[in-house]
């Protein structure tokens, strides 16, 4: 990937805190300044951090561990499940997709009974494009972009691939995959625009591009596609819990989303999905399970879809995970979404600046949007190196960014737990690295998981 001109805009949607407005200077000094003025610093104290010495930017890939997670695991295992056994289904059990749900859609803008926690993001995705499909039938198009994340796009190729095997009008489906203006960077939004014609039945993107950080306008794109008759799902992935999300006020009709990074919400936690009040009676899931069924406990032989957005669960969800991340998700839910958006939008900005300041002269671009209104929370520098880099930052420097192909270092930046310091000392680390050239040792071949 290719980087762009970096010319950061500060504060350009920072709200607050006038009193910073001054350039961000490239010194611990300055971290320490910034750290002071942070509303939010407390909230670290929420989390387990054992090693003080360890800069952690990958909270985008797998967030933090909560104390308050660790005393629920605890008591969920030992209380609910050790002495309530098979009586604890209706002790809470059976609603918690439900009500795990209507906290997350606190953070998402979506009003109660819209949000279920279930299964995983590419189960969901399956799920809500058939459902879609055989909501517009007569439409053949979906269309998405080549910079989504890939599990996205095998899902909807499988689609497409399963659907073909089917007689009658049901097939000739097609995946439209718009491309970006610059190597990965920014989708090409023209090209977005003529894609989405009145043949498309599903417009499906991810808010925050998973590589490059991009956030797209969901608005914007939510209505430009209802113009044409189209239904838009929205990959949240890397957007909740580290920015304020509108799903009703922009009338998307689904979304779907991962709870294990930026709401901390442990290694494979259940994942979630939405469906917008107006069309969840006339939609279908494609797996009819059981626990999508009318009434499941009178054992009927024929399937009745549940009322509302309940008809989208299949089957018996992980309930030692599920339960573990609704406790994950206090912390999030008492800071509020719009101060997390601030701190975030300080850090990237402050991440910008360290990247043009002490690491372009060795090579390093930005491969992330300069304007903080178009960024998610994480930014990814490039170098041809990346990869060697990445491996020498993890195994040598107590740093853990994720490399993402052809050349990005991914850096991360949680609000709830990261400090301004642990930037700085980030940035330093990786400058380093260079003056050091420790990257050189590492092989270009390799490692299973990035
Ligand atoms: C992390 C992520 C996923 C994860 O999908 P799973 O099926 O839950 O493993 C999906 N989509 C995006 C955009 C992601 O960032």
């Amino acid at each position: 990937m290719n980087g762009t001109a970096l010319a950061v805009p500060f504060f350009d949607n920072f709200v607050g805190k006038s009193k910073m407005k001054e350039d961000f200077q490239p010194t611990p000094a300055y971290a320490f300044q910034l750290d002071s003025q942070d509303k939010l610093a407390s909230f670290r104290e929420a989390f387990v951090i054992d090693d003080p010495n360890l800069i952690y930017l990958d909270g985008n890939s797998l967030g933090r561990l909560p104390k308050a997670a660790i005393e629920r695991a605890k008591q969920i295992v030992e209380e609910e499940w050790g002495r309530d056994l098979i009586r604890g289904w209706n002790k809470g059990w059976w609603e918690a997709p439900a009500r795990v749900g209507d906290k997350i859609g606190h953070l998402i803008g979506a009003a109660p009974g819209q949000v279920l926690v279930n299964d995983t993001v590419s189960l969901n995705l399956y799920k809500l494009t058939m459902a879609a499909l055989a909501y517009r039938p007569e439409k053949k198009r979906i269309v998405t972009d080549t910079m989504n994340f890939p599990s996205d796009l095998y899902i909807l190729q499988g689609i497409v691939h399963s659907l073909s095997f089917s007689g009658g009008a049901f097939r000739d489906h097609e995946v439209i995959r718009i491309d970006s203006t610059d190597s990965g960077l920014t989708p090409d939004l023209a090209a977005l625009e003529s894609a989405i014609n009145e043949d498309t039945a599903l417009v499906t993107l991810s808010h925050v591009l998973f590589k490059s950080g991009y956030l797209y306008d969901m608005q914007r794109i939510t209505e430009l596609a209802h113009r044409k008759g189209a239904l838009v799902l929205w990959d949240l992935s890397h957007s909740v819990g580290s920015l304020p999300v509108a799903l009703d006020k922009c009338n998307a009709d689904f979304a779907i989303g991962c709870t294990y990074k930026y709401l901390n919400g442990g290694p494979g936690a259940p994942a979630f999905l939405y469906i917008n009040k107006a069309i969840q009676e006339k939609v279908t899931s494609p797996i009819w399970g059981w626990w999508g069924q009318n009434n499941p406990f009178a054992f009927g032989l024929d399937y009745e879809p549940a009322p509302g957005a309940n008809r989208f669960l299949a089957g018996t969800q992980p309930m030692i995970s599920l339960l573990t991340m609704e406790a994950a998700l206090d912390p999030l839910l008492s800071a509020g979404m719009d101060s997390i958006r601030a701190k975030s939008i300080l850090m990237t900005n402050y991440a910008s600046t360290l990247t043009e300041n002490l690491l372009a002269p060795f090579g390093f671009s930005l491969g992330s949007p300069v304007d903080s209104a178009r960024r998610g929370s994480h930014i990814s520098i490039c170098h041809t190196d990346g990869y060697r880099i990445n491996r020498a930052l993890i195994e040598e420097m107590n740093v853990i960014p994720d490399f993402r192909e052809p050349d990005n270092i991914r850096l991360g930046f949680a609000p709830l737990y990261l400090s301004f310091m642990e930037i700085w000392e980030g940035f330093d680390r990786i400058k380093r690295v260079m003056t050091e050239k420790r990257y050189e040792k590492y092989p270009k071949q390799k490692l299973t998981v990035t």
